[in-house]
């Protein structure tokens, strides 16, 4: 019995690998075999783990202070690496690190004005290391092979950054889902997961989006963050968005409101303490509310938001279904209702996520969607779609 189990997993995830490479990312972001990667520094985060080539770094509310950059698959016949500096702010530019090291000691908890990364040995004959950092809110044009990206003395900083490798003579996209580059002229829509977090199944969600520069919106229950601290941060880092769900999933429409209150303020006080950013959504349990309830949630600053597509995940707990149903009903502007505590649903995702991006859909948070679609979310309306 537990062979057949183990072997069935086995299976699983075989066919599940074979899917992924099938559908698998932007044709820009495979076309090299050769793969750049970068970690951060945030001021009171500390480290995050490597992001994927291409995918966005940053963390709303804070700053990088230090970077550090890899390479994955270097292509045989090859020699060199990645080589980087940066410039923290108010100094002289920092000695060149390369492969892995922090570009500066993070203890320093500066900000940074500029970087520059570029390759050595024969890897600059055969590809260019392209790469964007995030200044006032907005994603600069992708610069190259050593150029400056960050605008030095001029008392601005690095709030995060993306790198890509291309093949030489290749073009990174003028926008892109990657990275917080919204496109309002481009399909959208925010996939959204209820009553996690969940240590095994968040990570595997955040994974699958982070392969494809996609965040999504995670309505947690208060109860579950001590101790998943860590996840929460991890969807900050991400770009995802955090919002309060309850403390113990409690039905609002049963509660007074000032249980509304208490057990919505008590999970916002915790999601903050956690990872440093109050949530400005929320989800009420089972998608009940009423008048009483909303106005409630709108005098805590929060806005509601319910969904257009269910996939009932919770309830068949099969990935085939949950696949089908979002694949086939899915339209610019959709909201939809997933569960980050299911593996079956964790499972969906390794398909739906990078399928999506595949069809050009931008995978936004809620926040987002409702700024670029409806010039943003008012505190106490709920919202079940954009368009
Ligand atoms: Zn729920």
């Amino acid at each position: 019995m537990m062979k057949k189990t183990v072997k069935l997993t086995f299976v699983t995830i075989i066919l599940t690998l074979l899917l992924t490479v099938c559908m698998s990312a932007p044709a820009w972001a495979t076309a090299g075999p050769y793969q750049a990667h970068a970690a951060a520094y945030f001021a009171g985060l500390g480290w995050t783990d490597y992001a994927a080539d291409g995918a966005a770094l940053y963390a709303p509310g804070t700053y990088p202070v230090s970077f550090r950059f890899g390479l994955n698959g270097q292509p045989e016949g090859t020699t060199g690496t990645i080589q980087y500096q940066v410039k923290p702010f108010g100094q002289g530019w920092g000695g060149i690190c390369e492969n892995g090291q922090p570009a500066i000691a993070p203890e320093n908890a500066a900000s940074m004005e500029a970087v520059r990364i570029f390759f050595n040995g024969t890897l600059g004959d055969y590809f260019d290391i392209y790469y964007s950092v995030r200044v006032g809110g907005q994603w600069c044009e992708w610069v190259k092979n050593g150029e400056i990206a960050g605008a030095p003395d001029t008392s601005t900083y690095i709030e995060g950054i993306k790198i890509s490798i291309l093949l030489k003579g290749e073009v990174p996209p003028a926008t892109s889902v990657i990275g917080g580059g919204i496109d309002p002229n481009r399909p959208m829509i925010a996939l959204t997961f209820d009553d996690g977090p969940n240590g095994s199944n968040t990570p595997r969600i955040l994974n699958r989006l982070e392969q494809v520069g996609g965040r999504a919106t995670f309505f947690v229950l208060g109860n579950l963050v001590p101790g998943r601290e860590y996840l929460l941060q991890r969807m900050v880092a991400d770009g995802c968005e955090i919002g309060a769900h309850t403390w113990n999933h409690e039905t609002l429409t049963k509660l007074t409101p000032d249980g509304v209150a208490s057990t919505l303020n008590r999970t916002c006080d915790t999601i903050q303490g956690a990872c440093g950013v109050r949530p400005v959504s929320m989800r009420p349990p089972g998608g009940g509310y009423n008048a009483s309830v909303l106005s409630t949630v709108g005098s805590l600053g929060l806005s509601a938001y319910y969904w257009s597509i269910d996939t009932r995940d919770w309830e068949h707990k099969n990935a085939a279904k949950t696949i089908d149903h979002v694949l086939s009903n899915v339209r610019d502007g959709d909201i939809v209702l997933m569960h980050d505590i299911w593996t079956p649903t964790a499972d969906a995702c390794d398909v739906l996520i990078p399928e999506l991006a595949n069809r050009g859909y931008q995978l936004v948070t809620v926040s987002e969607l409702a700024a670029y679609r409806a010039g943003g979310a008012v505190p106490g309306q709920i919202y079940y779609k954009f368009r």
